[in-house]
């Protein structure tokens, strides 16, 4: 049975015709207009148009598509297909974008977050092999999640759950995080937690580093710098990447003692630091997790990259 999924992002809607092995058969990409996200229209003709442009490939090779799954950033009531809020597309706030698209395209059509259509994704179609349950972290500016047992996505009772990046592990000095409250995991392993910490550093001691230069002179760098300044053994870049490793840790460590999942992801760019990251997470976690119950290489990288969101809203439409 194939699908149709559509994966609305901050600056594009990607859309694809997915058969239930994970192959993607027909695909388009819209992109949305800068600075328009407050506006519900621009971005529900985007999405139309990039579904009615790999519907039109897909039928033209003759293959036929009934269901849909759609994936947007923001808290969503997945029951009712509603979207509650969303801080990059604030348009969409309230809408019932399921039965909007549903009638536009003439498709069933399903509802997700976006990390969680992610997270199903990676269950359905990622290489660690088909997954009854998972936790994945999404590692960007911010950090989200997605959680899926017994195949499914878990919501929660309102549609917010899975919202990682904010499960609080740092209690005696907590960092102030983006959602108003302070010592979240986002306000330590979010790209934008790790250049603001980078400054912080270089401005108590600049002459620690030999690649960050003093900010004044280099202001704008980003977290792969810090990385990559790690790589090269810069000592500073180096305690922040360990830092960095540390709360990701405490973050899998958490979900495994309260879900007990197959496996624990990781996602996004940050997974570019290679298996080296990987390993120091795993070092880390390794002491965190309770006496008797083994890790067993349960802490990996997720393996869709960028189309997961596509391929998990169309498993979202399948199931
Ligand atoms: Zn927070």
């Amino acid at each position: 049975m194939n699908a149709l999924g559509i994966d609305i992002g901050g600056s594009a809607v990607k859309a694809g015709v997915v058969a239930s092995n994970g192959s993607i058969l027909a695909k388009s990409s819209v992109s949305l207009p800068e600075g328009k996200g407050h506006l519900p229209e621009p971005t529900i003709q985007a999405a139309v148009q990039a579904a009615q442009e790999a519907l039109h490939l897909a039928e033209s090779k003759g293959l036929a598509v009934v269901h849909a799954g759609v994936g947007v950033p923001g808290i969503v009531d997945a029951k009712n297909g509603r979207v509650i809020a969303s801080a990059n597309l604030p348009g969409l706030a309230g809408l019932p974008l399921a039965e909007i698209l549903s009638k536009a395209l003439q498709l069933q059509v399903k509802l997700a977050n976006d990390a969680n259509a992610a997270a199903l994704g990676e269950a359905h179609f990622g290489t660690n092999g088909k997954l009854d349950s998972l936790v994945l972290f999404t590692l960007g500016t911010g950090i989200g999640g997605g959680i899926v047992i017994d195949g499914k996505i878990v919501t929660g009772h309102h549609g917010y759950a899975a919202e990682l990046g904010h499960m609080r592990i740092e209690m005696s000095q907590p960092r102030p995080c983006g959602c108003g409250r302070w010592g979240c995991l986002e306000a330590y392993a979010g790209n934008k937690s790790i250049v603001k910490r980078a400054h912080e550093a270089l401005a108590e001691d600049w002459k620690k580093s030999s690649c960050l230069h003093q900010p004044a002179e280099n202001p704008k760098f980003s977290a792969e710098q810090v990385f990559d300044a790690a790589k090269l053994g810069d000592p500073l870049a180096t305690r922040l990447v360990e830092e960095t490793a540390l709360a990701l840790a405490v973050g899998a460590v958490n979900m495994i003692h309260a879900l007990d999942p197959q496996l624990v992801l990781f996602a996004g760019g940050m997974t570019a630091a290679g298996e080296d990251f990987l390993e120091l997470i795993n070092s880390f976690a390794r002491d965190l997790t309770i006496q008797g119950v083994s890790l067993e290489n349960r802490i990996r990288f997720a393996t869709l990259g960028a189309e997961a969101g596509l391929l998990g809203a169309a498993g979202l439409g399948m199931g």
